[in-house]
């Protein structure tokens, strides 16, 4: 018999209880230190005092009214990522995927509004996700997720990660945008080459292309910067943020440049929920503490701790790991054995992780993470690299 929850995840044996900074309780009692953080999404930790507060605060207050009223929080919220970031503007959605599905319209609004309706196609890299929706299924073409549901939408070409000259020869008179993950997260934890981002921004400039982003999973402090593309200083002309946007509440956004943005007029676009009063609180709240001057050095310190002890485990344990991967603290290890049962084993003694593509063991730690945890990460790790049967 089919269960009440359509089964379309593999679920762990663990029912979520409640969440206390880098920790999760399990229904039964169990304790985990939970570095999966809701997919790169608790950003914060469970129950952060702020978030919390500023959440309930709201709750009392006003939770949603349409996008017919001016929502002061969301005003502000917009403001704070335009300051904060290479953009003008900003949508608000519920999601990653409709984050992504917006800049993909804005990008070819742009193209028709400046006078080129015939450049729609968008060119996407392989080993990308940028959610389950029909035209980001289409965008990142993974035959997986497509299987069955029917043609993939039309308008979507297809190269290699990391490989310019693909994306050279890709860029055609109907080419409307590139749209690439700065790092890829569920690919397996990919970063590009030094120079990628600045070289598709050149194309995209010599092109006539609109540059998209998709920071879903590694925007949003998980570098050490607010934004992944940062480290690089090639900023895209639109970009896709979500997961850690609200720390834990759903919360996505589209940020473009005013240029980019040309297309977008009274009507052009919609949503019920984006952007409402209590996903706005959450959003700014996740701001209040990201924003501190101290945090995302922090995050930048902590990673680095945290990747040299990686390395060091990948070194000394060679017939389990192979290689080190990713950035701040979106972190990746590609296995020789399965990372589906690293995950498993770790999970058992108490470690949350998770696996991505390319049989990669990923490890999204809250950005709160301190010594402290990853010591007891580490130990973890340790642990089960020691007795993993021969
Ligand atoms: C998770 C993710 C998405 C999709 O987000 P949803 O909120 O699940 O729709 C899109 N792009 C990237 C890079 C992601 O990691």
């Amino acid at each position: 018999m089919i269960p009440a929850v359509m089964p379309t995840y593999a679920r762990w044996d663990v029912a979520a209880d409640h969440g206390e900074g880098c920790y999760l309780y399990a229904a039964d009692g169990r304790k985990f230190l939970d570095f999966t953080t809701g997919i790169a999404v608790t950003g914060l930790g469970h129950s952060h005092p702020h978030l919390v507060k500023a959440v309930k605060e709201q709750a009392e207050r006003l939770w949603h009214v349409s996008n017919l009223f001016h929502i002061p929080g969301q005003e502000r919220l917009a403001q704070r990522l335009v300051d904060h970031s290479f953009a003008d503007t900003v949508f608000f959605v519920n999601s990653g995927a409709e984050a992504v599905e917006l800049s993909l319209k804005v990008a070819r609004k742009y193209q028709s509004a400046t006078g080129h309706p015939e450049r729609y196609r968008i060119i996407g890299c392989e080993g990308s996700f940028h959610g389950r929706t029909f035209a980001t299924l289409a965008a990142a073409g993974n035959q997986k997720y497509l299987e069955g549901f029917g043609p993939p939408m039309e308008g979507f070409d297809h190269v290699a990660f990391n490989n310019l000259n693909e994306m050279r020869a890709a860029v055609g008179p109907e080419t409307a945008a590139i749209l690439v993950e700065p790092v890829q997260g569920e690919g397996g934890v990919r970063a590009p080459s030094p120079g990628y981002l600045k070289a598709l921004r050149r194309i995209a400039d010599e092109e006539g292309v609109v540059l998209v982003y998709d920071e879903v999973q590694c925007g949003m402090g998980r570098s050490g910067k607010l934004f992944a593309h940062e480290w690089e200083g090639a900023a895209p002309d639109v970009m896709a943020i979500a997961k850690a946007l609200g720390g834990g509440f759903p919360i996505g956004a589209c940020l473009a440049t005013e240029r980019a943005a040309i297309g977008m007029t009274s009507g052009s676009h919609g949503s019920t929920f984006g952007g409402n009063p209590l996903a706005a609180a959450a959003g700014n709240a996740v701001l209040d503490v990201m924003l501190e001057p101290e945090f995302l050095p922090r995050v930048e310190a902590m990673a680095r701790l945290l990747s040299k002890r990686l390395s060091r485990l990948v070194e000394t344990y060679p017939r389990l790991f192979a290689e080190l991967r990713g950035s701040g603290l979106l972190l990746g290890i590609r296995c020789v054995v399965p990372a589906a049962d690293v995950v498993t084993r770790l999970r058992h003694e108490g470690l949350l992780t998770l696996t991505a593509g390319e049989n990669v063991l990923r490890i999204l730690p809250p950005l709160i993470v301190g010594e402290r945890e990853i010591d007891e990460a580490m130990t973890i790790l340790e642990k089960v690299a020691r007795e993993w049967p021969a």
